[in-house]
């Protein structure tokens, strides 16, 4: 057994320590009431004002940058079970704060091929913990990546919606009825998560809220992580 270390900077004797919480920022306000993006002002941003997404809400706890970064590659590539607990407790509190009328918690699902490959869902490391916390329905199996999202490059804007949206199925059975908390580690567009509320929707959600740990912003370059 090894001590445990920060997730976000390696520090003994923690799994998330003080001065890395103290680090983390929040996005800066005032955000996009839909799809969180920070913007000159309150309301829809533009993009949402013009076709809102699928999902009611999408928020992150924190802006993708260090400490958060490390900590986010640490469960996707080492199964960080402490840490994801950890990470859980901050993150509850902020779900909490948002007043959603959640009831069940689920993470972007992984394709089947990622899954073999990683062998467990890095969100879920988050998400369970989460659900625990706060009392929410955790309900992993509601929703199915039923094929690799194939690359964007090159396809129009209504070739990727709909590249993306083929690529999940959600469970009837498993989400009619129920509003539904989403998450997942990053998001940046917010697409793959709008990807994956239409399919909850079209199976008979009666919402859904999205909720990352992390967000990239515009500036970072990036347009999928
Ligand atoms: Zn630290
Ligand atoms: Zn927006």
């Amino acid at each position: 057994m090894y001590p445990p270390e920060c997730g976000g900077c390696k520090r003994a004797g923690y799994r998330w320590c003080p001065a890395c919480q103290d680090r983390i920022q929040a996005l800066p306000d005032p955000v996009c009431e839909v799809c969180g993006l920070p913007g000159s002002h309150p309301g829809l941003c533009s993009a949402c004002a013009n076709l809102q997404p699928p999902f009611r809400a999408l928020r992150s706890w924190v802006v993708f940058e260090e400490p958060i970064r490390s900590a986010l590659h640490q469960l996707k590539y080492r199964r960080n079970l402490a840490l994801g607990d950890a990470l859980a407790k901050p993150l509850a509190e902020y779900a909490r704060s948002l007043m959603w009328p959640i009831d069940v918690v689920g993470p972007v699902p992984l394709g089947k091929k990622r899954m073999r490959e990683r062998g467990y869902n890095q969100v879920a490391l988050v998400a369970l913990p989460l659900a625990a916390r706060t009392g929410w329905q955790y309900a992993p199996r509601g929703l199915h990546r039923v094929r690799e999202t194939r690359s964007q490059v090159g396809l129009s804007a209504g070739e990727r919606k709909e590249n993306m949206q083929a690529a999940f199925h959600a469970d009837r059975s498993r989400v009619q009825g129920h509003t539904v908390l989403l998450m997942d580690d990053v998001a940046t567009t917010g697409a793959t998560l709008s990807a994956c509320a239409g399919a909850l929707l079209e199976a008979g959600a009666e919402a859904v809220y999205a909720l990352t740990l992390a967000r990239a912003l515009p500036h970072h370059g990036l347009t999928q992580v």
